[in-house]
């Protein structure tokens, strides 16, 4: 009998600890993670002040239930609150069930406030979790194929393309639901126009904005969300992975028009907004609150995307992302240089056959950004 997850197909690596950026695995080989736990471990490897409000939350109790008060949640919520001008955090699990949630509270507001308006405009090639609302929500059919009768109600539109989102709204749609960056999808940046336009063709047809930002979240792109590079206000925000810095916590951040729809009994769930995870979602959130901490992604982020258009290879088509959610698209199939990253000290990811998604922790520093370009440029030699 053993453990299975015939999902994917694990490197032979034995992990053993981390610091900040680094990770070694069993043998004592070292290793610089560029995926950070798939853009999870925003701060890296053993940091101080998460460990230590985990263990403080373990010694009071790890768990009660949403009937209790939680300290360590309405504090993370009035934080979110303050940055985002939300008027409510409602914590879940997972950045699939922050999507259904959210799913679910827009089309309670399209049954009450829009005559039963249900639809839900999503785009092509995004990737919102995989629940299976949230899968339905996803834009791409190679995750759809085995799950037929999918969830009913999504309307695909193009990304980057306003046209084709008119195209697809009638009085029957509640809500549009975006990435800012499609991020699993390869690392496809929204304009600036597209999501500006988003937003006023919501306003004018009476239609919710729904920013999916689990992955493009909490300083990830050198903003706390990445909806404020594009100078929007969206009604409802969903954030998770690195939210409980490396344990289950995602959230639904909603502005007033939905807050007021919810009501007792409109949502459940026996784990969600767990203390021990919103213990460290505030130690996390204080830390990317820090006045230069945002400043020094940034600064990070442009380092490393110069270092890596400095690299001469025929084998990349280009180079793009904002913040530390860099897509590095070849001419060629990307999943082997996962495999050869590995054996030389890296931890990549490719999300499409010919992508590489980076996503480092947001402490890696620039030595370990200069080691990690020197290993790049010599795989793609
Ligand atoms: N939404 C986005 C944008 C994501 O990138 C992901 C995961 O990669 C999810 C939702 C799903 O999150 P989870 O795996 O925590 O359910």
């Amino acid at each position: 009998m053993k453990s299975f997850d015939n999902t994917v197909k694990p490197y032979d690596v034995e992990l053993s600890y981390g610091r900040g950026a680094i990770l070694f695995d069993k043998k004592g080989k070292k290793y610089i993670d560029l995926l950070a736990g798939v853009a999870v471990n925003l701060l890296g490897y053993n940091n101080e002040k998460i460990n230590k409000a985990i263990l403080h939350q373990i010694k009071r109790y790890i768990h009660s239930s949403r009937w209790f008060y939680n300290e360590n949640q309405e504090k993370l919520a009035k934080k979110i609150s303050a940055v985002t001008g939300a008027k409510g955090v409602y914590f879940v699990n997972s950045g699939a069930e922050a999507n259904e949630v959210a799913i679910k509270f827009a089309r309670k507001w399209g049954l009450l406030k829009k005559n039963g308006a249900y639809k839900i405009i999503t785009f092509k090639n995004s990737f919102h979790g995989r629940t299976i609302a949230a899968l339905t929500a996803t834009g791409q059919e190679k995750f759809h194929k085995y799950l037929h009768p999918l969830s009913p109600g999504f309307v695909y539109a193009e990304f980057n393309n306003l046209l084709d989102v008119e195209k697809n709204i009638d009085d029957e749609v509640c809500a549009i639901l975006f990435e800012p960056i499609q991020a699993e999808g390869g690392v496809w940046v929204a304009e600036k126009d597209f999501l500006k336009g988003l937003e006023k063709l919501c306003k004018e047809k009476n239609i919710l904005l729904i920013t999916d930002e689990v992955q493009t979240g909490l300083g990830r792109t050198g903003k706390i969300f990445a909806y404020q590079h594009y100078d929007i206000v969206p009604d409802i925000i969903t954030a998770g992975k690195g939210l409980g810095g490396g344990l289950p916590l995602s959230g639904v951040i909603v502005n007033d028009k939905i807050f007021s729809i919810l009501e007792n009994g409109d949502h459940g769930t026996t784990m969600g907004g767990n203390p021990v995870a919103c213990a460290a979602g505030n130690a996390v959130f204080d830390i990317i609150s820090k006045k230069n901490f945002l400043k020094q992604v940034k600064e990070k982020a442009d380092y490393f995307i110069k270092k890596l258009k400095e690299i001469k290879s025929s084998k990349i088509k280009e180079i793009r992302g904002i913040g530390l959610l860099i897509g590095i698209e070849l001419n060629e199939n990307a999943s082997k240089y996962v495999e050869i990253g590995l054996q030389n000290g890296i931890i990549l990811n490719s999300v499409k056959p010919t992508i590489i998604r980076i996503v480092p922790p947001l402490v890696i520093s620039k030595k370990e950004i200069d080691k990690a370009v020197k290993i790049i440029k010599e795989m793609l030699k």
